[in-house]
């Protein structure tokens, strides 16, 4: 069968890359940093694209590309293929979508990465897992920062590309964020912030989140503490959720996401605790790891060419 997609995934670190057949099988996986700081971040990033695009052929020549898909990160709005703002990567208001047309002279579908990823989640991942079709869903991807994107009555809601910022809503107890902002669910919640302020108060330098797993499983009261504080801050976050949009389901993906059930059961717990009538939601773990976005590419180039996977 031809492989008929050439999809990205572009990221403030990495740039993924790959071959999709028809059906969304992925060829040839690539994960390269992504280059940055130059003048014109947003033409520097097409002609990365095109050479790795330029790669993927040479290494399957009979294999003729009919669409592009295309993931970014930062403030994307779909509808008018522009990469409005990326902090990481520079570039304000670009037109991306038009500019990879004209690089590969091919159909581009063009979205935001943490978006797509939840979309392909749903569709091929843990939404498919669950069985019916979820329509009301949150994708929350839990890293350095917290990314979310948000699914009502079966739709993505992007709000031309500034919401899901999850990460940067308050929680109680919250700190000073490098947004500018006070407060924000990041500063306690993502596996950076806990990483982080357990290395501040232990004074024990931890190169991750899964440190301080393993200290709090080996009975450190300090990985305790600030364990449970950053399980708090994102119950909190889900039981506004809960109150506001009432998803069915919440994929939690990203790095902390591979904390497994020392991360869900005492987040459903807290959950539960703070909802009474509401509808609460299964807390599930993502499933596609971190070739989602790449399958969240493949949704979008499949309908650049009015195809329906
Ligand atoms: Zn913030």
């Amino acid at each position: 069968m031809n492989p008929p997609y050439l999809l990205f995934d572009v990221g403030g670190t990495d740039v993924k890359s790959a071959l999709a057949d028809d059906a969304g099988n992925l060829l040839g996986i690539r994960r390269v940093p992504t280059r940055r700081g130059t003048a014109n971040p947003a033409e520097t990033l097409i002609e990365q694209l095109h050479v790795l695009g330029a790669e993927l052929r040479a290494e399957t020549p009979l294999v003729r590309p009919e669409a592009v898909g295309l993931l970014v990160c930062g403030i994307v709005d779909e509808e008018r293929g522009r990469g409005v703002f990326s902090a990481n990567l520079g570039w304000r208001d670009a037109p991306l979508r038009d500019m990879a047309a004209r690089a590969f002279s091919l159909p581009v579908g063009f979205g935001h990465d943490v978006a797509m990823a939840g979309a392909a989640e749903l569709e091929f991942g843990a939404g498919a897992e669950l069985g019916a079709k979820v329509r009301n869903a949150v994708m929350l991807v839990i890293g350095t920062g917290i990314a979310a994107a948000l699914f009502i009555d079966g739709r993505p809601v992007s709000a031309g590309g500034y919401a899901g910022e999850l990460g940067h809503a308050a929680v109680p107890g919250g700190l000073d964020c490098p947004c500018g902002a006070h407060g924000c669910l990041e500063t306690l919640g993502s596996a950076g912030a806990i990483a982080k302020r357990y290395s501040q108060a232990s004074g024990t330098q931890v190169r991750g989140a899964r440190e301080v797993l393993k200290a709090m499983q080996s009975g450190d009261p300090t990985a305790a503490r600030i364990w449970d504080e950053a399980v708090e801050a994102i119950a909190f976050s889900i039981a506004q959720l809960s109150a506001c949009i009432a998803p069915e389901t919440v994929v939690i993906g990203g790095g902390l996401a591979q904390a497994g059930e020392a991360l869900l059961e005492p987040l459903r717990h807290s959950v539960r605790r703070r909802l009474s009538y509401h509808r609460e939601p299964l807390i599930v773990p993502a499933r596609l790891g971190g070739d989602a976005g790449l399958h969240g590419a493949f949704l979008k180039a499949s309908e650049a060419l009015g195809r329906k996977p």
